[in-house]
């Protein structure tokens, strides 16, 4: 009988934590770019699948210019409490969408917010006059850019679930330190390339802020956004740039289709001139699949800057210790390809 009632009275006690516990839902989160997802997973660590459901919409090699949401994509959307994406019109099919979830208060979280606030958009930068009035959308290759969007990120999720705020700051504050560690070694890293050499020449115009953060000129064939198709005289004015600045190498771009730059190089050896591809493309706005080294923000930094110094034919800085993921062997040996 008195084990009954001690039963009784635990049931009793436990029962108001229990049905607390049982109404709080995980919060859903849907991010759109491989991008949003690495960041997000990375904010949210130990809480994901548990007070976090993370449905990521893009995977690897996608672009997010030209990228339609599918069906299950808008369902995803529509049952989700927090959308995180990149903005300044980079998935360039959303918007319509956007303001609909919007209007049924879903929380939808731009990573640029805090870059454009702080005056980071292309115009606040001395480059080519047709882009001034643009917000160029790839404001993620400047580290410096991404740890702002990595405590906004933590800002925005520590507001809608308070309970969880410690966990989000205090994986922002170590990603950002992460993030700093990452963008001395890759300023480091491209001293090697005298400056008068480092020219970037890649498919579309993703790499202005890249430039930016590590000393580049950087010329696109194509616009800020893929959607806008280079012309034949494009191919031509970009293949003589290359011809009267001797450049040695141009990059294609994981998620761009490399004809482009092909084309590029048939038109400089029409001229007579030589001209390389880089060793393996670089990631622009997508990176690689999740679980390698390419598809975490670090490593689409570094094999970047890993890819344009092998194809250069210059040496790789000392990965730092307390930097991660650590790049791949076969990544770092790869150098003999160019030859
Ligand atoms: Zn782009």
């Amino acid at each position: 009988m008195l084990k009954y009632i001690v039963t009784l009275l635990l049931l009793l006690m436990t029962w108001p934590v229990l049905a607390q516990e049982e109404a709080k839902a995980p919060l859903q989160i849907v991010a759109t770019t491989t991008q949003a997802t690495d960041l997000t997973t990375i904010i949210v660590g130990d809480l994901l699948n548990s007070d976090v459901i993370l449905t990521p919409l893009m995977g690897a090699g996608v672009d997010p210019h030209l990228y339609q949401p599918k069906e299950r994509d808008i369902a995803a959307m529509s049952d989700a409490d927090v959308i995180v994406y990149m903005g300044l019109n980079l998935e360039g099919r959303f918007g319509e969408l956007f303001e609909s979830l919007a209007a049924q208060d879903t929380r939808i979280i731009a990573l640029s917010q805090p870059v454009k606030d702080n005056g980071f958009t292309i115009g606040g930068f001395n480059l080519s006059e047709e882009f001034t009035n643009v917000d160029d959308p790839h404001f993620w290759f400047d580290p410096r850019n991404w740890q702002l969007s990595a405590q906004f990120l933590a800002d925005s999720l520590s507001q809608i679930d308070p309970n969880n705020e410690l966990t989000y700051q205090a994986n922002a504050a170590a990603y950002v330190a992460q993030l700093d560690t990452l963008y001395q070694w890759a300023v480091g890293a491209v001293e090697t390339i005298p400056e008068t050499k480092r020219i970037l020449i890649t498919s579309h115009d993703a790499f202005q802020y890249f430039g930016i953060a590590f000393g580049f000129q950087v010329r696109g064939l194509q616009g800020i956004s893929t959607a806008a198709e280079a012309g034949v005289g494009d191919v031509q004015e970009l293949a003589d740039f290359v011809v009267e600045n001797q450049i040695p190498v141009m990059f294609v771009e994981s998620s761009v289709p490399p004809t482009t730059i092909e084309a590029v190089k048939d038109a400089v050896r029409a001229q007579g001139g030589t001209v390389d591809v880089g060793i393996r493309p670089l990631y622009s706005d997508a990176m690689d699949s999740v679980g390698t080294f390419g598809g975490t923000y670090v490593g689409m930094i570094a094999s970047n800057i890993i890819t344009i110094l092998q194809s250069f034919d210059e040496s790789i800085a000392d990965w730092p210790n307390d930097l991660s993921p650590e790049p791949p062997t076969d990544l770092l040996e790869s150098a003999a390809i160019n030859t």
